[in-house]
């Protein structure tokens, strides 16, 4: 029998990477350190996941999309920008495509549920959860990984899964483009007392960057990013003081809010790793790009990813007999960064400019978003926003 493939990591890139080489008739090895029910249901974590109708029809391809219900799904048919006080706004819609929306927001832990259920449909999928890999070795035959509980298991390829502040990456000898921001985003969900019109407002303003993700009738998304004591201090504010503080900070923009879960607190850290291959070895999702969520692209980009990367291990065993050839990893690696680098290098170069408080860098916004208002520039960003890389 061939040796399976194992994942390091059930979060959404782990999941979606073994349903996708399950679905060629590989068998998966998947370790998770969370206990089995966190992960069949997961807990809110305040993060509403914008998908790009690439991701929906990935989800869709994965047996997930239809087992989030109907009412869980919000359609986002604009997207737009803010800046300052300036009264330019920037928008961002389907235009004339044949979906009159741009993409649909999705909590992660409805998507996390979803892709779980999927899982555990296939029989190659072999789950091993409440366990955490702890040490790995690889060589040109080989990957070897001792698991929390004192077992080693030997397979054909790892894939460390494990998050933007993997452990495994280091421990396979790869290091990563670290960048603590100092910032922290506050996500939470809000009742409104205007309506969103179905539009993302992303504004950024000094000092602070917001945005309002619709969801339901009245209900959205708000999210906060702030230095981090500010952000600790408004996250232990009290539902209703919290409520009011808001309605300031949006300037009444969507009248009065409401509380109505309290708000997760996520301190920002981008990364990208130097390389997403060695030996047997392979990075996927947040471990290989950590990804600014500004643009929301983090979850996108890596389903994109490990999509290609069931795809060209596939084609590999069909050409090799070998789910971990050098040459398909080789082919990942080129594969995701070619998709991947614009895209970051893009997000920071937004992040540093919108959030530069200083003259220079408000003058510098409100030029590029004039810029940006030109039909070209505003189809592009479209396109990327409904379809990702
Ligand atoms: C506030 C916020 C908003 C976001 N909004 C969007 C958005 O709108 N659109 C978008 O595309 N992306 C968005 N993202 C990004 C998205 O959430 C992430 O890209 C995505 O969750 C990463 O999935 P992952 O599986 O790679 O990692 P994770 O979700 O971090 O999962 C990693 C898993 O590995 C497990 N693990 C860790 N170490 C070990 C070990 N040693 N052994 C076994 N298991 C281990 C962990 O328990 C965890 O379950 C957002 C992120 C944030 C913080």
């Amino acid at each position: 029998m061939t040796k399976p493939v194992i994942i390091a990591g059930a979060g959404p890139a782990g999941l979606a990477l073994a349903i996708g080489l399950a679905q060629t008739g590989l068998r998966i090895l998947l370790v998770e350190r969370q206990e089995e029910d966190m992960l069949s249901d997961p807990a809110f974590d305040g993060r509403e996941i914008a998908l790009t109708h690439s991701s929906i029809a990935a989800l869709k391809r994965l047996g997930a999309w239809e087992k989030i219900a109907p009412g869980n799904i919000h359609p986002l048919a604009e997207a737009r920008v803010l800046n300052g006080k300036s009264p330019l706004a920037l928008s961002f819609d389907a235009g004339r495509r044949s979906t009159a929306q741009l993409g649909s927001l999705v909590s992660n832990c409805d998507i996390r549920r979803a892709l779980f259920a999927s899982a555990i449909e296939h029989s190659g999928i072999e789950l091993i959860a409440g366990v955490s890999v702890e040490e790995v070795s690889t060589s040109d035959h080989a990957a070897q990984v001792s698991l929390s509980n004192g077992a080693e298991h030997v397979g054909s390829l790892l894939v460390a899964a494990d998050s933007r502040f993997s452990t495994i990456r280091g421990k396979l000898g790869i290091s990563a483009r670290m960048n603590r921001l100092g910032k922290s985003m506050l996500v939470g969900r809000v009742e409104l007392e205007r309506h969103h019109d179905n539009a993302a407002t992303e504004w950024f303003d000094n000092g602070q960057t917001l945005a309002l993700l619709p969801l339901g009738e009245r209900q959205a998304s708000a999210v906060v990013t702030l230095p981090d004591g500010d952000a600790e201090r408004l996250a232990a504010m009290d539902p209703g003081a919290l409520g009011d503080e808001l309605t300031r900070r949006f300037a009444r923009k969507f009248g009065q809010m409401r509380m109505l879960t309290p708000m997760h607190n996520y301190p920002l850290t981008t990364s990208y790793s130097h390389r997403f291959i060695t030996k047997r070895a392979a990075l996927a999702g947040d471990a290989a790009v950590g990804m600014h969520p500004v643009t929301a692209h983090g979850f996108n980009l890596g389903i994109a990813g490990t999509e290609r990367l069931a795809r060209l291990v596939a084609a590999g065993c069909r050409l090799h007999g070998d789910p971990g050839h050098p040459v398909t990893l080789r082919r990942y690696e080129a594969g995701h960064r070619a998709a991947t680098w614009p895209l970051y290098a893009a997000t920071n170069a937004i992040v540093g400019l919108y959030t530069d408080d200083r003259a220079p860098g408000r003058l510098a916004r409100g030029l590029g978003l004039r810029a940006a208002r030109l039909a070209p520039a505003r189809k592009a960003v479209s396109k990327l926003l409904m379809q990702g890389a």
